[in-house]
C-alpha cells in the first residue's frame, strides 16, 4: 500500500511537469535529425553485431576520451586479445601500449585485467546479462552496465552519460544533480518505446548541437519546445 501511494505520488509529480507534455514530439524530431546508428564505435556494435565482451571492453576504453581514440585503442587491443583469458595473459606493459591512445591507459589497463579476471572466474568467461551481476564486477559502473545491457543484450535500459544528463535538465524534463538521478527520473517520464534510441540520439545531439558551453540553439530542431534552463550563453 505504501509503495503504491509512493508510486502514485511520483506519477503525479512528473505529470505536473509542463515541459514533458511534448516529450514524444521532441523525441520524434530528434530521431529524424540525429541518426546515430553508424556514428560511434559502440553504436556500430549494437544488438547482436558484436560479442558482449568486446562491447564491455570498448565501453571501458571509451570513458573520458573521444570516439576516435576509443576506436583506435579497441582495434589495437582486439587484434591481440579479444577475450578475458587473452587479456589476462597479456603482460601489463604490452596492454598499456595497446590501449595507450584511449588515455588514462594505466588505470584502464588495471581495470581491464581485473574485469577480465572476474568474468573468467565468476562467470565462466561470459559477460553476464543482468544489471545486478554486471554491477557486482569491480570497475563496472551504472553507465557501463546499462551500455552492455542495451547494446549487447538489446534490453530496454537507459545508459546515461554527461549529454544524456545535461540535455533533459535544459529541456526541463527532469531536475536532477547526477546522471544516476537522471536515469531514475527518465524512467518515470520517457515512454519505453524511446529507451533503445535515447542514448544514441542524445550523445550525438549533445556533441553537435546542445553542447555543454554555448549550445547551438539557433540550429536546434526542438528549439520551440525548450525553456533552456540554466543556459547562460547560446549561439
Ligand atoms: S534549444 Fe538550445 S538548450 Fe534547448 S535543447 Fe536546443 S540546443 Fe539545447
Amino acid at each position: 500500500m505504501f509503495l503504491r501511494n509512493l508510486y502514485n505520488l511520483r506519477v503525479i509529480k512528473y505529470t505536473m511537469n509542463k515541459y514533458i507534455q511534448n516529450i514524444s514530439s521532441e523525441m520524434r524530431l530528434l530521431a529524424k535529425h540525429f541518426n546515430y546508428s553508424e556514428r560511434t564505435t559502440l553504436n556500430r556494435m549494437r544488438c547482436n553485431k558484436e560479442d558482449p565482451f568486446r562491447i564491455l571492453v570498448s565501453c571501458l576504453l571509451s570513458l573520458r576520451t573521444q570516439d576516435k581514440n576509443t576506436e583506435k585503442a579497441s582495434n589495437m587491443l582486439f587484434a591481440e586479445a579479444d577475450m578475458p583469458r587473452k587479456i589476462i595473459a597479456l603482460p601489463m606493459k604490452k596492454l598499456e601500449k595497446l590501449i595507450y591512445s584511449s588515455g588514462h591507459y594505466k588505470k584502464k589497463s588495471r581495470v581491464l585485467k581485473s574485469v577480465s579476471k572476474e568474468i573468467l572466474t565468476r562467470f565462466n568467461g561470459k559477460v553476464p546479462n543482468t544489471e545486478e551481476e554486471l554491477l557486482s564486477i569491480k570497475g563496472v559502473g551504472r553507465k557501463t552496465a546499462n551500455i552492455v545491457l542495451s547494446f549487447a543484450f538489446c534490453q530496454q535500459v537507459l545508459p546515461i552519460d554527461t549529454h544524456c544528463h545535461r540535455i533533459p535538465n535544459r529541456l526541463g524534463w527532469v531536475k536532477t544533480k547526477t546522471p544516476e538521478k537522471t536515469e531514475f527520473a527518465l524512467r518515470e517520464i520517457l515512454p519505453k518505446k524511446y529507451w533503445m534510441e535515447f542514448n544514441g540520439i542524445f550523445v550525438l545531439f549533445g556533441k553537435t548541437i546542445c553542447q555543454p558551453i554555448s549550445p547551438w540553439c539557433s540550429k536546434c530542431p526542438i528549439q520551440k519546445y525548450c525553456p533552456r534552463i540554466n543556459v547562460k550563453r547560446s549561439r
